[in-house]
């Protein structure tokens, strides 16, 4: 097989031919053929997670080691089965969940393989991923048949749609006027206000400092668009019910969890880095909820992939590049010129 690894954190991916792993027992062999490109493949490959302060979170010591191959939005063909996999066929066309947790705490078995508390397999993120020609994945209950929705825009449903949704489901219960705000229109923002007015919420607010990304996020159905670079973005951005920041850093922060009205709710999922710092007693006065959201469950996954069969998601952008761009795209999401999600085409590489 052929994979874009990481071979030193901070430099261009290398291409490596690899032995293609055998499926022994339960596991599945698949051969990607589409694979997304998420902004937390940028911190991967930076090798850190920036926790503000100087302090830095090092990918290494959650077992992403290089040589390591990143990619967490996977889909492709089932090219062989191990011995004791179940209810699927060589030949099948899958998305695969590649939040895959240790299956035996009670997290895992509760449903929650994202959260999961004691050995965490999560592919692409400290297994092997889908910037790939194959994975191999576990067990077949991790794979997810998406007839009817196109191969690329398939693929960024494992992270970014399912992120988007899994986050937007942590909002307070809201009325028909309620705004809602999404800082950051990347991919994921941009997914989630499909994702948002699939769920009836209706008065969306889409907070960017790029304009192409707002006007992106305004033919999602974005009621309004808020440049944050304005001055005066903050009083802007009052009586929400709720935020979603897919950015991350203390200045979405501050204007997410500042523009709440009481009773709202901040909703961050972004990585990109530094350290929150909120005066206590607002938090009990306004009764606000400030809380992490991190990917998604399997349940959440099928529930987003019903959903996009019903047609009621309505598509963020996608670029489809070959897969040997691999280099360029991450520099590109990097720079901030990509318009909604950038998805590797693998069938371009002979394996
Ligand atoms: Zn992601
Ligand atoms: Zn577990």
């Amino acid at each position: 097989m052929i994979s874009y690894q990481i071979v030193e954190h901070g430099r261009p991916l290398q291409k490596v031919l690899g032995e293609t792993p055998q499926p022994r027992g339960a596991e599945v062999l698949v051969r990607i053929t589409r694979s997304g490109v998420c902004h937390s493949d940028l911190h991967i490959w930076d090798g850190y997670f920036d926790l503000g302060g100087g302090k830095r979170f090092y990918v290494k010591d959650s077992g992403c080691v290089p040589p390591f191959t990143p990619g967490h939005e996977p889909f492709g063909v089932i090219e062989k089965v191990g011995p004791r996999a179940k209810g699927v066929k060589v030949g099948q066309k899958k998305l695969v969940y590649p939040w895959i947790g240790c299956g035996k705490c009670a997290v895992c078995k509760a449903g929650q393989d994202n959260h999961c508390v004691s050995g965490s397999r999560y592919l692409g993120v400290n297994r092997p991923g889908a910037y790939s020609t194959h994975v191999l994945v576990s067990d077949a209950k991790y794979l997810l048949d998406t007839n009817g929705i196109d191969d690329a825009f398939a693929a960024t449903l494992a992270c970014s749609a399912l992120t988007a949704y899994s986050a937007a489901k942590k909002l307070p219960a809201g009325g028909a006027k309620d705004e809602v705000a999404v800082l950051g229109c990347g991919g994921l923002g941009l997914i989630a206000i499909s994702v948002l007015r699939a769920q009836g919420v209706r008065n969306i607010v889409a907070c960017d400092v790029d304009d192409a990304k707002l006007a992106a996020a305004a033919k999602l159905g974005a009621k309004r668009t808020l440049n944050t670079r304005t001055p005066d973005a903050a009083q802007k951005l009052q009586g929400l019910a709720g935020a979603l920041d897919f950015v991350g850093a203390p200045a979405t922060a501050a204007l997410g969890i500042g523009g709440l009205r009481k009773g709202g709710r901040y909703v961050i999922c972004g990585l990109y880095g530094g350290e929150l710092v909120h005066p206590l007693p607002p938090i009990a006065q306004r009764a606000i909820g400030i809380i992490g959201s991190y990917v998604g469950s399997l349940a959440e996954l099928k529930a987003v992939v019903a959903l996009a069969k019903k047609g009621r998601l309505k598509r963020a952008p996608v670029d489809t590049r070959p897969a040997d761009a691999a280099n360029t795209a991450l520099e590109d999401l990097k720079g901030g010129r990509v318009v909604g999600r950038v998805v590797l085409d693998f069938e371009t590489v002979d394996a």
